[in-house]
């Protein structure tokens, strides 16, 4: 068994029904793999011997072996891990002081097939498990003395396609006996599928949405992330409005800017029309060209003609930093043989 992947819930249950332990053995094995992060049952010096020895029989902590590690200019640090089946997975520490971001995946590749992205290029392989998801975080958390503060699952993958690992990952991290990294300093993002964001609505946690828009012209956006063809413009502005209400926290939007594709005055005035309800901010950002990929990064006069439309008529827009560019780990650029062809 994988307990590194049970929810406490999952756990206690597993211990008591499964083991005939008592329930408070739940609460050690709990503190010492998500508070202590240990990677073998025999650290565990308040569980006696003989109860060591049997769950380390029956039971599996997961490590996830990094086989490359490289540091961007700015600080940002791009992580490879390697599976137990040999696949690999990227995960990105994003320094930002005060906070400390980790970008998680979800999926070793993606169905999606967004054009622009590396990811999405490389095909769909397999989800993660929720092991493998936890194990990332606490990889890059065991590499660095300072506390992770945020999380973001913007890795590979869609997340909400790997919706039942997603939401076990995202209570074992927000609980406090572990990590614990507040609901509300975790992101989950979206290119938005059927039932994604409604689901996530239905978790407790108030956590953070982000949807990668990239156009609010639904013949651009199709072009850009086929799949938005499975869920229309105006039913995803529907789900975020409600999820919005629901969890009283606004709404990130990703828009990418490429040259030529969603940079022109008339993307723009769709996106402030498309956005003029939703109680949302805009991230705008500077498209990471990829090898092969048929998109151009758009001019300075094309952005700031961009975001000079958007300032006066939308809540808020802010045009972000693009982080680890030069190592691939910029958004879009996880995956397979990524390679950054250019560099902020
Ligand atoms: S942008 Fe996200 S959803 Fe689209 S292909 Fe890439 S990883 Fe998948």
């Amino acid at each position: 068994m994988k307990i590194s992947g049970l929810t406490f819930s999952e756990l206690k249950k597993w211990v008591t029904a499964e083991l005939g332990m008592k329930p408070y053995r739940a609460q050690q094995l709990f503190t010492w793999i998500h508070l202590k992060r240990v990677i073998s049952f025999h650290q565990m010096t308040d569980i006696s011997l003989s109860a060591r020895n049997r769950l380390d029989r029956v039971g599996e902590i997961t490590v996830l072996d990094t086989c490359d590690k490289i540091t961007a200019d700015d600080g940002t640090v791009k992580y490879s891990f390697t599976l137990e089946d040999g696949e690999v997975i990227e995960s990105v520490l994003i320094p930002d002081p005060p906070r400390l971001t980790a970008c998680i995946s979800t999926q070793a590749g993606c169905k999606c097939g967004c054009t622009f992205c590396q990811t999405g290029r490389g095909g769909f392989r397999r989800d993660l498990r929720t092991d493998e998801i936890v194990a990332q975080l606490y990889g890059l958390q065991n590499s660095t003395n300072d506390r992770i503060s945020n999380v973001v699952f913007m890795g590979m993958g869609e997340p909400m396609d790997n919706f039942p690992a997603l939401s076990d990952a995202l209570a074992i991290i927000s609980d406090d006996r572990g990590i614990c990294i507040g609901a509300r300093k975790i992101t989950v993002s979206t290119v938005g599928i059927p039932d994604g964001i409604g689901r996530l609505a239905q978790l407790d946690g108030q956590y953070g949405l982000a949807v990668s828009l990239h156009s609010a012209v639904e013949s651009t956006r199709r072009k850009l992330v086929p799949v938005s063809k499975t869920l229309p413009l105006q039913e995803l502005k529907r789900d975020l409005i409600d999820y919005a209400n629901r969890k009283g926290r606004r709404i990130t939007l990703e828009y990418c800017l490429i040259a030529g594709i969603n940079d022109t005055l008339e993307e723009a005035d769709a996106l402030v029309k498309f956005t003029g309800d939703i109680e949302c901010k805009i991230n705008l950002l500077v498209y990471n060209p990829i090898e092969g990929a048929p998109y151009r990064r758009p001019d300075i006069e094309s952005v700031n003609r961009f975001m000079n439309y958007l300032y006066p008529r939308c809540q808020a827009v802010i045009l972000r930093r693009s982080r680890g560019s030069d190592i691939a780990a910029a958004c879009g650029q996880l995956g397979p043989a990524a390679r950054s062809t250019s560099s902020t």
